[in-house]
């Protein structure tokens, strides 16, 4: 069984897989940064984000003496800002403990920041053909089927014993195809719903397609605590000006947003930013709500127009703006705001 999965597998990729930028060089420090831009984004979504940011930094040196601000400003719209924060952190690392050269052992790459077992895996197979798996949500639901494996994959003694089957399926085998292949199956065939068996590649070794399974597996079964927070945020102005102020440590670190307070109505809005910034503040309007997912939290953000009446620092013209690294949800903010002004 084993044997014809693998060669079924890789043939079927290296005939269908799909054509992506990263997929067009083995240089590590190219695939890490695909890899990671890939993590919560879709494939579509990071192809021009990728090729800009090789364009601009095409070295790890490069993207080492950059500044944080140049690198955020590449990376913003991609979301989850603090990979961008790791990349240029573990950059600087490389060039001082490598010489600037993408390290080429499965321990040091995984000892890097930002770097976990996935994306390990991934780097080490498809840029050096080591036999490393890479395990993510396509190839657990995959082996899965394929095995007929009753466990619930959010279990990290599920996603163990998967980890070992792949790393037996991978001896003797071409680790990058055969890794790809997964992905691409994930990604195209073998889909969480309804699977397109009648195209499957590695339909003949399939136990969940032979007991009319597929549709049943995984087993996914999470418990992870999502936090939904209301949040009444304000677009404050003084005459074409905009209030921002520059993220502390922790979520969305560095990046520029507008103030918002966890609170119920514009008025308590009011009396937080006079308690804070000790200055009164009028309300103009009420503009939208607007709501924005996060892995473990939705905020959903009230919006209202409010004005100074005195000038306070931080605060900048549209065209300022421009060149400053604002957050994926307060740039939806800006533009709600923009658009409700015209
Ligand atoms: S036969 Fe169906 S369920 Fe099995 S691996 Fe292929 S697409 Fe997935």
């Amino acid at each position: 069984m084993q044997n014809n999965m693998q060669n079924n597998l890789i043939n079927w990729y290296h005939q269908y897989h799909r054509q992506f930028p990263w997929r067009e060089t083995e240089n590590p420090y190219f695939i890490w940064i695909s890899e990671i831009m890939l993590q919560q984004t879709t494939t579509e979504a990071v192809i021009p984000y990728f090729n800009r940011f090789l364009t601009t930094f095409p070295t790890i040196t490069d993207l080492a003496t950059a500044s944080l601000e140049d690198v955020y400003k590449l990376w913003e719209g991609l979301g989850y800002y603090r990979r961008a924060k790791h990349i240029h952190e573990t950059a600087k690392i490389i060039v001082h403990q490598y010489n600037g050269i993408f390290p080429n052992t499965h321990k040091e790459i995984l000892a890097l920041k930002g770097i976990g077992p996935y994306t390990a895996g991934a780097i080490c197979s498809i840029a050096y053909h080591m036999p490393t798996p890479a395990i993510d949500g396509n190839v657990l639901r995959i082996i899965s089927r394929q095995y007929l494996l009753k466990d619930n994959i959010a279990e990290t003694k599920t996603q163990k014993h998967i980890t070992s089957i792949v790393a037996e399926l991978l001896m003797g085998y071409d680790a990058s195809a055969f890794n790809q292949g997964l992905m691409d199956l994930g990604a195209t065939i073998c889909r969480p719903l309804n699977p397109k068996c009648d195209q499957c590649p590695i339909q003949k070794t399939c136990l969940a397609y032979q007991n009319n399974q597929q549709k049943v597996l995984p087993i996914n079964i999470k418990n992870i605590k999502h936090k939904e927070l209301h949040y009444i945020t304000g677009i404050i102005t003084y005459q074409d000006q905009f209030l921002l102020f520059q993220n502390p440590p922790g979520l969305l670190e560095n990046l520029y947003g507008f103030v918002q307070y966890e609170c119920e109505s514009p008025y308590r809005f009011q009396e937080e930013f006079e308690n804070q910034y000790h200055l009164p503040l009028s309300i103009v309007s009420y503009i939208q709500d607007i709501k924005h997912v996060f892995t473990h939290r939705t905020w959903h953000m009230h919006i209202y127009h409010f004005v100074l009446d005195k000038p306070i620092k931080g605060l900048y013209t549209l065209d300022d703006i421009h060149n400053l690294p604002l957050s994926t949800a307060h740039l939806k903010v800006l533009k709600s705001f923009l658009k409700h002004m015209k």
